[in-house]
């Protein structure tokens, strides 16, 4: 397909305040270069990216929504293991319940990292948490931070085989942490006036003889208002699926990129691993939907 002239969009941006490489401004001024027409900063459990980028200014000519991605736990009757991830978008970001939230999400990540390199000491390796934090700079430590350290001081060959060796799920550096129930989570974005959207979907498993299209259900029960159809991973055959289920339900459709910067080198902002773009449209159809929310509000 022949995109030169429609300007995309990315609504799944990570910046330095999570595990992006690029600061919040550099986002902006990387999206401007693109030509993108609307962008999010969508930080695991952290605004501050989203602060940060509305007071460094927005440039003309790009439309830019507040954005989080809460890593939460999905509902126990199904099962799910995976990336569980609630995206939020446009929602007030001096909410005082979304800001105390996340607040203690920050404060479990924070109490996780010790764990994990306890566990890569008691593996053999020479890292300490200090390395770790240097590394990471002012923003929330994640697990690829500990990833790239491990590959510069030549431990492993990449992030993903940090990941895949001991730091992935069920691997034997890994730590779990604290979650937030994914009802809660919803309801706390939308109490901020904000778009409940849920991540990725492709990365999420369904067990328990459950099928996605039931989740989907569940949470729009619970308030989700969309889906990320559109993300780098999806194949078009689930591309195709999920944009089926959000007409049938109702939902919005938005996508991005999950753009880290050099933690994830394969992904580019805007067009993902080349031939990746996110319609302008979607933009607009959120956009509409809050416009409805405030009539009614
Ligand atoms: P954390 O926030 O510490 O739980 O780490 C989550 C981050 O790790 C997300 O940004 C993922 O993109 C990244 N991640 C998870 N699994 C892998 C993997 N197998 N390889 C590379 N990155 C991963
Ligand atoms: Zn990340
Ligand atoms: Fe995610
Ligand atoms: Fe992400």
């Amino acid at each position: 397909m022949d995109y030169s002239n429609k300007r995309g969009i990315d609504l799944h941006v990570h910046s330095t305040a999570s595990d992006g490489t690029y600061s919040p401004e550099e986002i902006l001024t990387l999206a401007k270069k693109l030509n993108l027409a609307a962008i999010s900063i969508t930080d695991h459990d952290t605004i501050d990216g989203s602060k940060e980028a509305i007071v460094s200014g927005i440039p003309p000519g790009i439309k830019f929504l507040t954005g989080v991605e809460i890593s939460a736990a999905p509902p126990s009757s199904f099962s799910c293991s995976g990336s569980f991830h609630i995206l939020g978008y446009s929602f007030r970001s001096d909410d005082p319940d979304l800001n105390q939230t996340l607040y203690t999400l920050q404060m479990a990540r924070k109490n996780r990292n010790p764990g994990i390199i306890e566990r890569l000491n008691n593996l053999g390796f020479d890292i300490s948490i200090e390395e770790v934090l240097e590394f990471t700079g002012r923003g929330q430590t994640g697990r690829p931070h500990i990833a790239r350290l491990m590959v510069e001081k030549g431990f492993v060959g990449s992030i993903d085989e940090a990941f895949d060796r001991y730091l992935g799920k069920g691997k034997p550096a890994y730590v779990d942490k604290y979650r937030i129930e994914c009802a809660a989570a919803i309801e706390i974005i939308a109490g901020a006036g904000g778009i409940p959207v849920l991540a990725h979907p492709s990365l999420i498993t369904i067990g328990n003889g459950r099928n996605f299209e039931d989740l989907i259900a569940g949470l729009k029960e619970m308030g989700i208002k969309g889906v990320e159809a559109y993300y780098p991973e999806h194949s078009k055959e689930q591309g195709s699926y999920y944009l089926k289920l959000a007409k049938k339900h109702k939902l919005l459709v938005t996508g991005g990129t999950d753009f880290h910067g050099s933690l994830k080198p394969d992904v580019n902002m805007g067009s993902g691993r080349g031939d990746f773009h996110v319609p302008y449209s979607l933009y607009e159809d959120l956009i509409n939907q809050l416009r409805d929310f405030d009539e009614t509000a």
